[in-house]
């Protein structure tokens, strides 16, 4: 911003009218104020050095307000008085929060300003149980020896995602954890495609939002994007055409957050599959939501599920775990022995790890699944209630509030 010449001298009779102000040398200092007799009391019954910090923050804002140019001789002697009963206030509260619950009466279930998905009451267990003292997170206690995080969740993913689809994943799958979907992309292509070509069809050349765009972060792996049909209609021919020796993936992007209609066109998964398979090309699908199984029972047709995924034989899935999936943030990829393997060996995948309350909520998240009590996973029980049902308790909530 340009300032003119009067306005900069303007600018500096201000500055130095509120240096010399004052009204600043009528605040009492911090010992002064903790000898007033109505904080005797508190000075008694608090610590000394936090309710010393109290009182110089209360100090601290009136000293604000004074050079904000909001009081005048008269109305700061009232502030003044007020002194000790806000510094006790002040020390009773302690240090405010930022991070604090909300009151979700957007209507929006997953709502990534407002946290995602809150989590079940065994996942918030399971996290005070690990966090307030040692764990055996990288420590195998059947041999004895050092052990990987990994696996505190691996045998159950792919346990559950074995029984959704109908497979025995164990002999053959994999399964790792990174900080969110984004890191999990952006890793699996850096370890298996960087310096090859990645074919992606036009209609998923995506941005998730955030500033998550599907081409950027392909581009930032070190992969060269090869483009595959148009952004309305992709065949299984466009792929095949644009594959050469030197394409390293097939990556399918899940269009979560918009859709097509009209004269669209999409290869089913399973041909893609079938593809990749023909010309040995692994193909990697973003799952993103990390829905597990079909919401045709909520009345929700056609959203892709991490089950299909698997099911489909893509060689790789990736999904975020505080989506659909109702868990913790985090990435969870999960593919064949080799493809994973090959992710673990990166060196990018320690800088993505991911830290033991994140595998003791997800732990506690896919204990609901595989015993079946889906309902304890807050966002599956949500989304089970009627839109209209959701407006009703919004509009409960915001006029029982006041704030419409
Ligand atoms: C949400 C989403 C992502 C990003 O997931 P985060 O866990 O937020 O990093 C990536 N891909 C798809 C398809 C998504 O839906």
């Amino acid at each position: 911003m340009k300032m003119n010449a009067a306005e900069q001298s303007n600018r500096r009779t201000t500055r130095l009218h509120t240096e010399s102000n004052p009204l600043y040398r009528m605040l009492p200092s911090v010992h002064e104020l903790l000898q007033s007799s109505s904080l005797a009391e508190t000075v008694a019954r608090a610590e000394h050095d936090r309710l010393v910090k109290s009182a110089r923050r209360v100090l601290e804002r009136l000293r604000d307000e004074i050079t904000q140019g909001l009081h005048s001789e008269s109305t700061l002697k009232l502030a003044i008085n007020e002194l000790p009963d806000e510094t006790g206030d002040e020390n009773r509260r302690g240090i405010p929060h930022s991070l604090r619950p909300m009151i979700n009466a957007t209507g929006v279930i997953l709502h990534t300003n407002l946290g995602r998905a809150p989590l079940s009451r065994k996942a918030i267990e399971n996290i005070s149980a690990v966090a307030a003292g040692y764990s055996n997170l990288e420590f195998d206690l059947t041999r004895g020896e050092r052990g990987l995080r990994d696996v505190h969740v691996e045998s159950h993913l792919l346990a559950l995602l074995g029984e959704a689809a109908g497979m025995d994943l164990k002999p053959t799958h994999r399964a790792i954890v990174v900080n969110n979907c984004a890191a999990s992309t952006f890793l699996a292509l850096h370890a298996l495609a960087r310096g090859k070509e990645v074919l992606v069809s036009r209609g998923e050349l995506v941005e998730i939002g955030g500033g998550f765009r599907i081409p950027e972060i392909l581009e930032e792996s070190g992969a060269v994007l090869r483009e595959v049909g148009t952004t309305n209609r992709t065949r299984i021919a466009d792929y095949e055409r644009a594959a050469s020796a030197n394409t390293g993936l097939v990556l399918r992007v899940h269009q979560s957050n918009f859709s097509m209609d009209g004269f669209v066109e999409r290869p089913p998964l399973d041909e893609v599959v079938s593809l990749g398979r023909r010309l040995s090309i692994p193909v990697f699908e973003d799952q993103g939501t990390g829905l597990l199984q079909s919401l045709q029972a909520y009345g929700i047709a056609g959203e892709p599920t991490l089950a299909g995924s698997v099911g489909a034989g893509c060689d790789l899935v990736a999904a975020s775990g505080d989506k659909l999936f109702g868990g913790p943030q985090c990435g969870m990829l999960i593919g064949k022995r080799e493809i994973i393997d090959q992710i673990r060996k990166d060196p990018l995948f320690r800088t993505y790890r991911v830290d033991k309350l994140s595998y003791a909520a997800l732990e506690g998240t896919l204990q609901h699944y595989l015993s079946g009590a889906l309902d304890e996973i807050p966002i599956l029980r949500m989304i089970q209630r009627s839109a209209h049902d959701i407006a009703a308790r919004c509009e409960q909530v915001t006029a029982a509030i006041g704030n419409r």
